[in-house]
């Protein structure tokens, strides 16, 4: 179910797409140093900072690291956020390097006893089943700890439009994520009998890829599904953390979610007297803007009246477009240099499927896109919007080609400060 998208998604694909800090170091990267995962750090710092400021004062924000874990985005991201959601004991050891400050809270299922061992002193734990509560109750009692739990929940509350309705559905319907109302309700009787574990509330990341509007009463039914469930346990909801799926649309680039709705949303929902503090989640939605995988055009050909452009590297870097059946959206560099004596290739005003140098056919990142100008081999290619699920999600080493090479472009203070021009 490939989207084709042609230049009229985006007027200027190129000015759509690209950062100008983002153009200026791809176009001075020497051809070696291709691929390329460039970051825009400045614009990423700005991105956050507008998303903090869309949210009321009761909502804390953290970060899903698993959407793109690199020190260099943690840091960006750090003065914005309240703390790290981490999924894996692998996480929660490189994020404690990387913002020894900061704090984390720890889900996801299937941990194991070392990795909740490694976890008695995070900030929240998020517990997945009775079996798992058990063993960080005995974890946490043998390493002398009172830790802090959110039971994270597979609530009867309905994804807006239905599971089928959301790419990545994780509640609302069969899942190994989070537990039924019966396994909550015998969670919350083992918690009253168990000094060791100090229960903070409920945890619920039902789907991924809700807009503003469906995400805000997803949150309004969850709060009120939370407060009679923790009435009926008698127990007392200090937090309520409703997750991430922010959507992100690889369609429409310019088109992000609407923060100032979302906030003013939850603002309405954490205005009601007995509100528990409320959380978020985002990952995607955060990070997929910021980062770009810049890469050359290696071959062009026809096949059986097709146009196929060949480039450096592909999904093994950037599985993105191969995990979500979408084309990556891109902007062509156009390169004047051309070393040869023959004519050089070209295509012009017809569809172009952009693959990459894996042996398979599934190695398309964008299937016949209609670019505005013309595409020569040895043009650059950056493929936008892949700051997020890109390069950690990539089966980096089959074929064995090189990897990418990684730059983070730092905020435009210091490039002043470098230039010795800031005023
Ligand atoms: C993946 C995940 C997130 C982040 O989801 P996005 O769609 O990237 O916003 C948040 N919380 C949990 C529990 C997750 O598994």
């Amino acid at each position: 179910m490939a989207r084709v998208i042609t230049h009229e998604a985006a007027a200027d694909p190129a000015d759509v797409l690209v950062t100008e800090a983002v153009r200026e170091h791809a176009g001075a990267l020497a051809d070696a140093e291709l691929p390329a995962y460039i970051h825009d750090l400045d614009a990423l710092s700005r991105h956050a900072a507008g998303i903090s400021s869309a949210l009321p004062p009761r909502v804390e924000l953290y970060y899903a690291a698993k959407a793109n874990p690199a020190a260099e985005v943690l840091r960006t991201l750090a003065p914005h956020i309240h703390g790290i959601e981490v999924a894996s004991g692998g996480e929660l050891a490189h994020v404690r390097r990387a913002l020894p400050d900061l704090p984390i809270a720890f889900g996801g299922p299937g941990k194991t006893d070392d990795e909740l061992a490694a976890a008695t002193d995070v900030h929240r734990l998020h517990v997945e089943s009775e079996h798992e509560l058990r063993r960080a109750a005995a974890l946490a009692r043998a390493h002398g700890r009172t830790v802090d739990v959110l039971l994270r929940a597979n609530p009867p509350v309905d994804v807006p439009g239905g599971p089928a309705a959301v790419p990545l559905a994780m509640g609302g319907r069969p899942s190994p994520f989070g537990m039924d109302p019966g396994a909550l309700d015998l969670c919350a009787q083992i918690l009253a009998d168990e000094p060791a574990l100090r229960l903070r509330g409920i945890h619920a990341h039902l789907a991924s890829g809700l807009g503003a509007t469906a995400l805000g009463s997803l949150a309004e039914h969850l709060l009120d599904w939370a407060a009679k469930w923790a009435a009926r346990n008698r127990v007392d909801l200090h937090e309520l953390d409703i997750g991430g799926g922010m959507a992100v649309d690889y369609g429409h680039p310019a088109t992000h979610f609407d923060w100032p709705a979302y906030g003013r949303a939850l603002a309405a929902t954490a205005a009601h007297p007995d509100a528990p503090v409320l959380r978020i989640e985002p990952g995607r939605a955060l990070t997929a803007y910021h980062g770009w995988y810049v890469t050359d055009v290696l071959d062009l050909k026809h096949s059986r009246g097709q146009a196929f452009a060949v480039v450096r590297g592909g999904t093994h870097h950037l599985r993105t477009p191969a995990a979500r059946g979408h084309s990556q959206p891109l902007a062509v560099l156009p390169r004047h240099r051309w070393p040869h004596p023959w004519p050089r290739p070209a295509v012009r005003g017809e569809p172009v499927t952009f693959v990459g140098q894996l042996c398979t056919p599934k190695d398309v990142l964008a299937s016949r896109l209609v670019l505005p100008g013309t595409l020569r081999i040895g043009d650059r290619v950056a493929f936008a919007m892949a700051g997020a699920y890109a390069w950690n999600i990539s089966h980096r080493d089959f074929l064995m080609h090189p990897p990418p090479t990684f730059h983070y472009l730092p905020p435009r203070e210091n490039h002043l400060d470098q230039a010795g021009s800031a005023t």
